[in-house]
């Protein structure tokens, strides 16, 4: 990776450097020393954006090709991006701190999305709706937006792009994304890759730099007909009200605080590690985390003992290395955020029975211990709201009743984990769960064809699978005429 490079952002096909001159700091949080300066972009940059894209989508360039062409340019990208995975796996670990070998596995299931929504590109096709009257033909016309928004987190900064960007193309829009001032470096490679691939200048823009500057300004476009957010909750409220304000639609995948939970009839060797994986994994910087683990009385003890056990021995170090499991935090302040949260925790009568301490891992970087509380309960805030690192709450129940209360007791609904051997519960309980995705003996399963939505302040509207191309197109209804006497009586309406 070189060091002290400077990115500008990426416009219609070309990098472009900041109005303002300015640049920012991206830190390898790992070692806490500068990766590379990206642009601070501004109203002005984001202007430009937008303009290049509109141009690009009001000259056809993309939405007047067929609709054949569109989806084998985004296969060609897919193809593209499958060349570079290596790189871009490097790119992320370097830029976000997450592990390499999870970063690999997140770029070579990323063609896979380009791959899915260039087979649905020639599907996108409106109906021919029966009218009362037969000398009324009607039909509706499925169209693209025009111009859509994206706005995106550090955590899985391509995974979460392409999941906006793979339909909104698919659907014949143009794109600006603005990535987080975290990770920027991946999705402005990206949009390099777009150019490779043959998708037209304009179609894909980049523009870098901070939420209530850049982000900001992209949400407020006069332009924009819609945006596509990923992030936290707070932002996205925000975000939602501003769309509506001006009738843009919004896809919103924000925050969660996800129950993982374990009944006694479960493969405890399995579920224990289901539990690891769910808030471990990544450092617990996942939206979908299992940050609430509930347990049910009776192997309580030793469902806690495995998890315990495991927690102590995760190999904490540098995220290019093989051998490590956890790697730090995305940046300082969230590192810090996540302190605060487990002092919190002790606070409230929390016990901190494993880790609970930063740490540099000797590296320089924004470590955190792999982290288990027990004696909480569910009116604590270490429990209601969203930590993003690698601290489990964990809390036994008496049976599903009550397992259901709890872990519908919360403002979120973005997943749940199930751990059973029976089956007729799995699905009883998948039923119960007020959560957009249900897990049962698994956790962490994902793929560009299964609809994700997040419920009450997860979220709002689908993305992944086909329905999400609803959110990217506007429906017009056409109606012909094939009386040669059609206004007969002028006064009366027709059906
Ligand atoms: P964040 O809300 O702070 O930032 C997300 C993006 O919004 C960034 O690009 C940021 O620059 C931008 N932004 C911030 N303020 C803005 C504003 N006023 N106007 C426009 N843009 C603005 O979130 P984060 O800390 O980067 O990401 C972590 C959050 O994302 C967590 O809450 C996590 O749960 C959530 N997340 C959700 C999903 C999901 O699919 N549901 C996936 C990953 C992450």
């Amino acid at each position: 990776m070189p060091e002290n490079q400077r990115h500008g952002h990426f416009i219609a096909g070309e990098t472009v450097q900041p109005s303002s001159g300015e640049y920012f700091d991206s830190l390898n949080p790992a070692t806490g020393e500068v990766l590379y300066q990206a642009a601070r972009g501004n109203a002005e940059d984001v202007a430009r954006a937008v303009h290049a894209a509109r141009r690009a989508f009001e000259d056809t360039r993309w939405r007047g090709l067929s609709q054949t062409r569109r989806g084998r340019l985004l296969r060609a990208l897919g193809d593209v991006i499958a060349e570079h995975a290596d790189e871009l796996a490097h790119i992320e670990t370097y830029d976000n701190g997450k592990l390499l070998r999870e970063m690999r596995g997140q770029m070579a299931a990323l063609p896979e999305y380009l791959y899915y929504y260039a087979g649905l590109a020639d599907k996108i096709q409106g109906d021919v709706i029966p009218a009362s009257d037969r000398r009324l033909l009607n039909y509706t016309l499925r169209e693209p937006l025009g111009v859509v928004g994206a706005i995106t987190p550090w955590n899985s900064p391509l995974t979460l792009t392409t999941s906006k960007l793979a339909p909104a193309l698919c659907a014949g829009n143009t794109i600006v994304i603005k990535p987080s001032e975290y990770t920027s470096a991946s999705v402005l490679r990206l949009a390099e890759l777009a150019i490779e691939a043959g998708l037209p200048p304009g179609v894909v823009n980049v523009v870098t730099g901070f939420g209530a500057e850049a982000g900001q300004a992209l949400v407020d476009h006069p332009d924009l007909t819609k945006i596509s957010f990923t992030g936290s909750t707070q932002t996205g409220a925000r975000i939602a009200s501003a769309a509506a304000s001006r009738f843009i639609g919004s896809t919103l995948e924000l925050g969660g605080k996800s129950p993982n939970i374990v009944f006694a009839d479960a493969d405890l060797h399995n579920a224990s590690m289901g539990v690891v994986a769910g808030i471990f994994a990544a450092a617990g910087q996942t939206c979908i985390a299992g940050s609430r683990v509930f347990v049910q009385k009776g192997v309580y003890d030793e469902l806690l003992e495995r998890v315990t056990a495991r927690a102590r021995s995760i190999r904490i170090g540098d995220p290019l290395a093989d051998a490590t499991e956890l790697g730090p935090l995305a940046f300082a302040a969230q590192r810090d955020k996540v302190a605060g949260y487990v002092d919190l925790g002790r606070e409230e009568g929390a016990t901190v029975l494993v880790g609970g301490r930063a740490t540099d891992a000797g590296l320089g970087g924004y470590f955190y211990e792999p982290t288990v509380l027990t004696d909480v309960t569910n009116d604590m805030r270490v429990v209601r709201e969203e930590i993003f690192g690698p601290v489990a709450a964990v809390m036994p129940f008496d049976d599903e009743d009550d397992v259901v209360r709890l872990a519908n007791d919360t403002d979120f609904g973005l997943a749940a984990g199930v751990w059973t051997s029976n089956l007729a519960r799995a699905h009883r309980m998948a039923a119960r769960l007020d959560a957009g995705t249900v897990w049962v003996n698994t956790y962490r399963a994902m793929s560009p064809m299964s609809p994700r939505q997040g419920f009450k302040n997860s979220g709002a509207g689908v993305e992944h699978g086909t329905e999400t191309i609803r959110d990217y197109t506007r429906l017009k209804s056409v109606w012909i005429n094939t009386d040669e006497d059609p206004m007969a009586d002028p006064f009366v309406m027709r059906s």
